[in-house]
């Protein structure tokens, strides 16, 4: 079951993560591409909305890049824990929204300088992103990405994972499946993930033995 959803989500994932190289490189050369970056802001501050950080999973070009090819290279050694603390999560997101209203700001009224401004900011984080991911694990820069931090603030809520008391809390597989190294087992006394930096991938779901793991959406629709 999980080798068939993995497969799955990897397919969609094949189709968004062109949305890099399109704006990384071909910014380059038309450098409006570069206001991509708005709509992906967009994009994932919308669905945190409705869904929680979803927009993570498998429509963030960067965040499928990161999952189809830098997971090949990673070490994957566990995410260090100040990458998940809130007060250097809100200071990377300052910094990185400081640096692109200044540029906005500055080249006001010149939409190829302001793109451009926007790639070279997605080419500085992308990298990185690759570095971080190939030394720690794939996904660590989804803890510090500014849009992630956004998500997770909207997320409180939204589309909740529940555990069910099938669940012992003692093969953890959900947390060694898991993209973001989250642990929905320590949430089993509350019955209900309790971690908005959740990315509703579902492949706990489906690596869980137990059929502990299901999102309260799929269950009331099973009712
Ligand atoms: S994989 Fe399932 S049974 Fe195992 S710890 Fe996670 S939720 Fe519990
Ligand atoms: S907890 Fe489950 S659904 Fe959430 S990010 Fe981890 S594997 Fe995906």
């Amino acid at each position: 079951m999980l080798t068939t959803f993995k497969r799955k989500r990897k397919r969609l994932q094949s189709y968004t993560w062109l949305g890099l190289p399109l704006v990384l490189i071909g910014g380059w050369f038309f450098p409006k591409l570069g206001f991509f970056l708005l709509s992906c802001m967009i994009g994932a501050a919308g669905v945190a909305l409705y869904k929680g950080r979803a927009w993570c999973d498998w429509m963030c070009p960067r965040g499928s890049f990161y999952d189809l090819f830098i997971q090949k290279i990673s070490e994957k050694k566990e995410i260090p824990e100040f990458f998940r603390k809130k007060g250097f999560r809100i200071f990377m997101m300052s910094v990185l929204l400081a640096v692109l209203g200044s540029q906005i700001y500055f080249y006001w009224g010149d939409l190829n300088k302001t793109g451009t401004a926007m790639v070279r900011i997605l080419t500085i984080t992308t990298s990185l992103g690759i570095i971080l991911g190939t030394i720690y694990q794939q996904r660590i820069w989804c803890h510090i990405c500014p849009m992630g931090t956004v998500g997770n603030f909207l997320s409180d809520g939204k589309k909740p994972l529940v555990i069910g008391e099938q669940c012992g809390a003692t093969c953890k597989l959900c947390s060694k499946a898991c993209p973001m190294q989250l642990k929905p087992y320590e949430y089993k006394d509350e019955g209900i993930m309790g971690d908005n930096d959740c990315i509703k991938c579902s492949t706990c779901v489906a690596a869980c033995p137990k059929k502990a793991l299901q999102f309260e959406d799929k269950l009331k629709k099973a009712a």
